[in-house]
């Protein structure tokens, strides 16, 4: 039996960048994948395929609704090739994963294909599709086995036309009617493809907002968009059944009053949530805990109720994004290596890839209000810059909030162009301690979607905006 100081089960980015961070520490590291491909579900159905099906999506609906206000002219008929958009999609993904391999390699990491599954706390079974069972020991194990698509107990998914964002990625026709249960992350990512390509696009969310976990003048202002662009909003309310009859989808949901709604489509995406995936990893027999929510439990240390089993990523207790992922790798990486890492979980960024992008970091404003916390507000709208006039992408606003009496950032919020990369500034910003001062004093380059943040930090500090 090989016999190894790490070894990772589960390859997303939370299980491969572990992996590599435990090579580049010294360790002999293993890494098993269930799947063929490595990368998890980011590299595979999550963030990389759909963020070049909106950026696809994006370039179909720029040719027919705005080059013509840039005095660019088309002859003849703009189509969606669907099946050349997901080809694409395929192609990028491929590249994205065989990546993954090439890092193992580089990192003489040894990689195995099977489902990892506990002998006994040391000892991890490796069962493929096909062929033997293998059988590796380890000094040490990290557990980063991911999440899978949540559904609610009266939907049968029937992977056709009730489907998962796994199966929206790769439709072979473009719905004529898409019903998005859930107003999140990937109702409105994915609606967002779909509305691009002709789709009509109804939102049934339990909330009283959409995206409710972020602050709320980002719903607002989204909503307003989304609206803008034809998509119908059934807010507030709760989904009793969704029935396939031939072709057709029917979602029948109560409204506040408590009143029968119904809608029909003819594809119907469940998107309300993952859950944490721990499925044939006999996790009893290594004494791992898991918790009533399904997630593996782990201390501040990130180790389970085993203290050389460790877990990582959506399958445990947080936000579920791949870059938390990757930063609790690396954490326990240097764990177990002896050195003290950290990791603030208040400075994860959040971002909604949709356009316009909506990102966030720190404190909501309801989070604050809550808190009974002594705080101020500096918001800056998108239209007012020069760079987002140039472009034509005038939607959005960034809005700082700082504490009253220090002037501390405590939360960013924007959306609009680019903001997806402009949040890696407030995070910086307050990774430091930054004030709004700060960053109001800092130089911004002119014309760009920054200067927003430069101005929003000027609203924040004594309402001093300049362009507004
Ligand atoms: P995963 O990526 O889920 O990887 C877990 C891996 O473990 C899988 O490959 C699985 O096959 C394997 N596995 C499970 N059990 C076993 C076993 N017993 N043996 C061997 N292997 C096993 N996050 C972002 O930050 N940005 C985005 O833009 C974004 N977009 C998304 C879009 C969609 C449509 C979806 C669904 C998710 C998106 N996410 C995004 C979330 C992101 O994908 C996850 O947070 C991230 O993949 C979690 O990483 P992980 O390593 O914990 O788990
Ligand atoms: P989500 O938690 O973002 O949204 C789920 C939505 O469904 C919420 O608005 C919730 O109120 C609603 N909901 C829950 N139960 C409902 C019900 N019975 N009826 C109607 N609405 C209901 O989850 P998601 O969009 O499925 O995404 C799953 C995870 O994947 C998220 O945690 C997210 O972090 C991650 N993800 C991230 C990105 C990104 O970072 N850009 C993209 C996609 C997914």
């Amino acid at each position: 039996m090989k016999s190894y100081d790490v070894a990772v089960i589960g390859s997303g980015p939370g299980g491969y960048v572990a992996a590599i961070r435990c090579a580049q520490l010294g360790m002999k590291t293993a890494i098993i994948e269930k799947y063929a491909t490595k990368g998890g579900t980011c590299l595979n159905v999550g963030c990389i395929p759909s963020k070049a099906l909106l950026d696809s999506s994006h370039h179909y609906e720029d040719s027919i609704k705005h080059f013509e206000e840039h005095g660019i002219e088309i002859s003849g008929d703009i189509k969606v090739n669907l099946e050349k958009m997901i080809a694409r999609k395929n192609s990028v993904v491929e590249q994205t994963t065989k990546g993954i391999d090439f890092l193992m390699e580089k990192n003489n990491i040894d990689s195995y294909q099977g489902v990892g599954s506990f002998e006994n706390e040391h000892t991890i079974n490796i069962t493929p599709s096909k062929g033997d069972v293998t059988q590796i020991e380890a000094k040490n194990i990290i557990i980063a086995t991911g999440s899978k698509p949540r559904n609610l107990p009266f939907i049968d998914l029937d992977k056709e036309r009730i489907i998962t964002s796994t199966e929206a990625l790769s439709l072979k026709e473009i719905p004529k009617h898409l019903i998005l249960i859930g107003g999140g992350v990937i109702g409105l990512e994915l609606g967002q493809v779909y509305s691009r390509l002709g789709a009509e696009v109804t939102v049934v969310e339990y909330m009283d907002r959409i995206v409710p976990t972020m602050d709320s003048a980002l719903s607002k202002e989204m909503r307003k968009v989304l609206k803008k662009a034809g998509f119908n909003f059934a807010l507030s309310h709760e989904v009793q059944s969704v029935e396939r009859d031939g072709d057709k989808v029917i979602v029948k949901a109560k409204d506040k009053k408590g009143k029968e709604v119904s809608f029909e489509g003819d594809y119907c995406l469940v998107s309300v949530g993952r859950s944490p995936y721990t499925a044939g990893l006999n996790a009893d027999k290594a004494g791992v805990k898991i918790n009533d929510r399904g997630q593996v439990e782990v201390n501040e240390k990130l180790q389970t109720s085993t203290p050389h089993i460790y877990a990582i990523g959506d399958v445990i207790k947080g936000a579920m994004l791949a870059h938390k992922a990757e930063e609790e790798g690396t954490f326990v990486a240097e764990v177990i290596a002896g050195q003290k890492p950290h990791i603030d979980y208040n400075l994860i960024p959040n971002v909604v890839y949709t356009w316009p992008e909506i990102a966030s970091v720190g404190k909501t404003e309801e989070q604050l209000k809550e808190e009974k916390a002594n705080y101020k507000v500096g918001e800056f709208p998108m239209r007012a810059l020069g760079r987002s006039r140039a472009s034509g992408d005038i939607d959005g606003l960034v809005k700082i909030i700082a504490d009253k009496e220090t002037d501390e950032v405590l939360g960013v919020h924007m959306i609009g162009a680019r903001v997806a990369d402009l949040i890696a500034e407030a995070v910086t910003a307050m990774e430091f301690r930054a004030s709004a001062e700060d960053i109001a004093r800092m130089s911004h380059a002119h014309p760009t979607y920054a200067e927003a943040v430069k101005e929003a930090a000027l609203a924040a500090t004594d309402n001093r905006a300049l362009h507004i």
